[in-house]
């Protein structure tokens, strides 16, 4: 899932030898930009999003740090970022004002640099920190692909979208056949692996810009997949495509090999959006697809016709 991100720190003082002396603590670790007034510190942060850590001076000509915050407040950038502010006003209510309007902290000028250095590290880190976990609430850890609750929120955006366009959207719940046989016989860890490799392959199928493939939850998959010409063909080579994989399980009573069975259902063009009532038909569908005897498909439109 990717290595660090890059970060940039964005250095804001009007006074040249202080911009200089912060850059100097923090090259060659940390990637440096400079401003030396707030216009330009405002451009900065909207024209390069790895900025994601402001030095901002409080005491400048123009617009002071104070009101530098106060527009990032108010009109936020497209990343997250955070600031500290690096002052020679040192009462206890500059302290205070800065905080207050949301800085992360606050450093009184002159400077003790190995202090600031650790400090500035510190913040670097929850910010990176940060950023993980948010990746981490939208993945599923094990299979790296979209969890449950990117899903959910995707099957609504979806819905709506399809019936604003008239357009149909399919949704596939997908369960792995007897997979606690597999897990008994092969172990947790082998079961784990397997998750991985079936969790790419229903991946694979989702490739056009607002198909989604997430881990719905335990051993079972959700594909939402906007205007598909050919269910049938799709959902065979899904089912077809997993069991290519060849992955031995000796307890399925349907198949020397690790096999899905799966429920779908389109909505049909010009129905009102229900991404509930279409979540309970595909489950619906997918019990079917059990009975029937597993590693198979059934899908049907939804609203059902009568
Ligand atoms: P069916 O064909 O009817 O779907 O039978 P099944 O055995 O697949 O269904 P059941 O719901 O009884 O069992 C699901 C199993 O999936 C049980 C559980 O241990 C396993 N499982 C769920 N999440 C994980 C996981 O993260 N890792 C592993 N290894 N196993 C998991
Ligand atoms: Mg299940
Ligand atoms: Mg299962």
């Amino acid at each position: 899932m990717g290595g660090l991100e890059q970060q940039s720190v964005l250095i804001v003082d009007d006074d040249r030898v202080s911009r200089t002396m912060l850059a100097e603590l923090l090259n060659p670790d940390t990637r440096v930009v400079l401003a030396k007034d707030g216009a330009s510190a405002l451009q900065r942060i909207h024209d390069d999003a790895s900025i994601c850590l402001v030095l901002l001076d409080v005491g400048m000509p123009g617009m002071s740090g104070y009101e530098v915050l106060q527009k990032l407040n108010s009109s936020p950038p497209a990343q997250d970022v955070r600031v500290i502010f690096i002052s020679g006003a040192t009462e206890e209510r500059d302290e205070e004002k800065g905080l207050l309007l949301g800085a992360v902290d606050y450093v009184f000028k002159p400077i003790r640099p190995a202090i600031v250095k650790v400090r500035i590290q510190n913040h670097l880190r929850l910010i990176a920190q940060r950023k993980a976990l948010e990746r981490l609430a939208g993945h599923d850890a094990l299979t790296g692909i979209a969890n449950r609750r990117s899903f959910d929120e995707a099957l609504v955006l979806g819905c709506q979208t399809a019936v604003r366009r008239q357009e149909p959207v399919s949704l596939a719940m997908i369960d792995i056949d007897f997979f606690k046989q597999y897990n008994d016989h092969y172990g947790h860890p082998a079961g784990d692996e397997a998750l991985r490799r079936v969790a790419q392959v229903v991946a694979s199928f989702a490739r056009r810009p607002y198909d989604l493939a997430a881990r719905y939850g335990g051993e079972e998959f959700a594909l939402l997949l906007p205007v598909v010409p050919d269910m049938n063909d799709l959902l065979d080579r899904l089912c077809l495509d997993v069991v290519a994989q060849a992955i031995p399980h000796a307890g399925s009573k349907v198949a020397p090999v690790v096999s899905i069975s799966v429920g779908a259902v389109q909505l049909r063009p010009g129905a009102t959006h229900t991404p509930q009532g279409m979540l309970e038909h595909a489950d619906a569908l997918l019990y079917q697809a059990k009975q029937q005897g597993r590693n198979r498909a059934v899908w049907g439109p939804y609203p059902v016709s009568d």
